[in-house]
């Protein structure tokens, strides 16, 4: 954006809603206010503390070295084992008996694993990977469907050393090879398939494409999940045969609070993955707080619940490192949230009673497209807060999210990260802060956080530009994996200093941050640059729409012309055709917004094009905006998507 104009970001939606805390949750708050002070008066003294809600073997002698940066080291010195953390010593502390996890598969065959048997598991794991010969420092890729062996390799892997990289199940062979390839990994684990859409689904042919060319591979370590024919190879070891003999005693080792825990790579919405790296002490320490604080979890009484695949960032901070090391009670589901029906999540909800439920926009607005009627099927009663993560959400979205599922009552946090920061960095506290609908509002205590204009001067409130991170922070990633100029180039050179995290942002007039998508995505119109993110807000608060993207397309007269994708609602598909829709629209938006971010043209379409980790792909709908081919599709969830808008677009003319 930088390059075609010196102006910021226009700030152009308004939303007036308020939602403060309900009294009950302000009163006995896990954190409240105070956080900010401490954390503002003494950054480096507030994380130290909250590092001692872990257990160190070996105390760290300096919290930051920041003596070479933007290389950080966190709690230098100090020695810990995530695994130990994670499982061991809760079942020390008398808590064997607590559920770790409520596991359901997809077919509706559950599993209840306690923290005492996740010890157990993960040992007998930690021992197997020893006998194949893998060492503390190898990397072993993971390719597993949601099922309780996942987190427990993980672990496993944490607890000896090895750093794992998880590559989501729903990746090609080619994708895998290269991720296998990029880590050099010793070993990996995958299943003979896992359950999606009501049948399984077949990894391990996957594997076996991916490994033969990536010759670091010395065994592929299977579990049977499916139970369906698959081809044997010499390199295969079994689940089966190798973890469930081994001991169930496994004497976990500190590791130094820099030693890499994993790599993960970005979901790629913008371009080629990047490897992330991750390490020990200050990443656990992040995801335990934020998890602590976010969620306002009371590990006694709470069942958390967050629905992302642990293939993300989210998965691996939110649904295994954060809530275990907190002694959490989570659910772990395996399916697709419409098998066999779409009410399918309301009933697990209901099922285990879930207190905290941590999901994404893209799936809020596939349920406000389903109908308010399915959620209302099921006792939702025991929600008492609701998170959102993974693009900016819409303020009607957050309003269905908060009224719908929420029943008027819970608060709704949505917290901006990245792969890159680790955890959660900014968002609502739900005991402190009164909610605006689509603002994650304020840094965590700990965080700093800023929204500059081209030359990195702070924007006034009200004003807009790019998000940058101001200080190191403890779960930040520690470098791009193998590639340390990369890591300087893509996060520490657009801004001197400081970390760019390529999102556009304003501040409001009370000085809260409000996310307006990537800065790749921000339009250029007449002069203005107007965000994405605010006209499908716009779009999205008319009753008959239930999602939109929206993108710049080339136009002689004003620079870039708004072009909508727009998805209606419910029952409203047979209603909305035709042009009166379209203008209707159009003039909902330059109500809403003003006239100069009234969109050129509207398409209605069944479906918009995402990446498998829910994400908008509008560079695609920018080909079509612009009448050229398609680019890349392979990171697609469903590459028929763009036949059918495709399809959608040549009715038109
Ligand atoms: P790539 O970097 O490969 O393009 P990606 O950015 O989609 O992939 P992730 O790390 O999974 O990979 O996503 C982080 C991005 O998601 C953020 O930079 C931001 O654009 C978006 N995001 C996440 N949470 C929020 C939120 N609460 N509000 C707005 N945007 C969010
Ligand atoms: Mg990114």
């Amino acid at each position: 954006m930088s390059e075609k104009s010196q102006e910021t970001l226009s700030n152009l939606l308004k939303e007036a809603r308020r939602f403060p805390p309900p009294a009950e949750l302000a009163e006995s708050a896990n954190v409240t206010a105070a956080a900010y002070e401490q954390a503002s008066a003494d950054r480096l003294g507030f994380w130290a503390e909250q590092a001692e809600r872990l257990e160190w073997s070996k105390p760290w002698d300096e919290v930051l070295d920041w003596s070479d940066p933007p290389f950080a080291k966190w709690f230098v010195g100090g020695e810990l084992n995530v695994a130990y953390n994670c499982v061991d010593r809760h079942v020390e502390a008398g808590l064997g008996a607590r559920v770790a996890y409520h596991w359901e598969g997809e077919p509706g065959d559950t599993r209840t694993i306690t923290y005492a048997e996740l010890q157990r598991e993960v040992a007998k794991a930690a021992n197997a990977l020893v006998e194949l010969g893998v060492e503390k420092g190898d990397r072993v890729a993971i390719y597993l469907p949601m099922i309780p062996e996942l987190p427990i390799s993980m672990l496993a892997c944490a607890r000896i050393g090895a750093t794992h990289s998880v590559v989501f199940g729903g990746f090609s062979a080619e994708a895998l090879r290269t991720r296998i390839d990029d880590a050099q990994a010793k070993l990996v684990i995958t299943a003979d398939g896992g359950y999606r859409r009501g049948k399984p689904s077949a990894l391990k042919p996957t594997v076996d494409a991916a490994v033969e060319r990536t010759p670091s591979v010395e065994h592929v370590l299977v579990v049977r999940r499916t139970g369906e024919d698959v081809a044997r190879h010499d390199r295969d070891v079994w689940w089966e045969d190798v973890v469930e003999r081994q001991s169930e005693e496994h004497a976990a080792q500190p590791h130094d609070a820099e030693h890499p825990l994993y790599i993960l790579y970005t979901s790629g919405t913008t371009g080629k993955p990047k490897g992330i790296l991750h390490t020990t002490g200050g990443y656990l320490t992040q995801t335990a707080y934020t998890h602590h604080a976010v969620f306002d979890l009371k590990p006694e009484t709470d069942v958390y619940w967050c629905s992302a695949d642990i293939g993300w960032v989210t998965g691996h901070s939110y649904i295994v490192y954060g809530p275990l090391a907190n002694g959490a009670t989570s659910v772990l589901y395996e399916g697709t949230p419409d098998t066999p029906h779409q009410g399918r999540w309301w009933e697990i909800i209901e099922r285990y009673g879930v207190t905290l439920f941590y999901t994404a926009p893209t799936a809020i607005r596939t349920f406000m497209k389903w109908g308010d009627d399915i959620p209302a099927r099921s006792d939702l009663s025991s929600l008492r807060l609701l998170g959102s993560v993974g693009e900016p959400i819409n303020p009607e979205a957050y309003v269905w999210y908060r009224e719908h599922i929420g029943a008027g009552r819970t608060p709704v946090v949505d917290t901006w990260w990245q792969t890159e920061t680790g955890a959660i960095m900014i968002s609502p506290l739900p005991g402190v802060t009164a909610g605006k609908p689509g603002a994650a509002m304020k840094p965590l205590p700990g965080i700093v956080a800023d929204v500059v204009d081209d030359q990195g001067a702070p924007v006034p409130n009200g004003g807009g530009g790019f998000l940058v991170l101001k200080e190191p922070w403890p779960s930040m990633l520690r470098t791009v994996w193998g590639d340390d100029e990369r890591f300087v180039k893509t996060y520490w050179s657009r801004f001197p200093g400081v970390y760019f995290a390529g999102d556009g942002a304003k501040r409001d007039e009370d000085g809260d941050i409000w996310l307006l998508g990537r800065v790749d995505d921000v339009m250029l119109v007449s002069g203005h640059n107007i965000s994405t993110t605010e006209v499908e807000s716009a779009l999205v608060s008319h009753p008959k729409v239930a999602e939109s993207a929206v993108v710049g397309a080339t136009d002689p007269v004003t620079g870039q012309a708004i072009v909508a994708f727009v998805i209606p609602r419910g029952s409203a598909g047979e209603e909305v055709e035709g042009d009166d829709f379209a203008a209707e629209l159009r003039n909902h938006v330059a109500h809403s917004l003003g006239p100069i971010a009234k969109p050129r043209q509207i398409m209605i379409v069944p479906e918009l094009p995402k990446t498998r980790s829910g994400k908008i792909m509008r560079r695609l709908l920018r080909d079509v905006a612009e009448n050229r081919g398609i680019g890349d599709v392979t990171t697609l969830a469903d590459s028929t998507v763009m036949d059918l808008i495709s399809q959608k677009q040549a009715s038109a003319k």
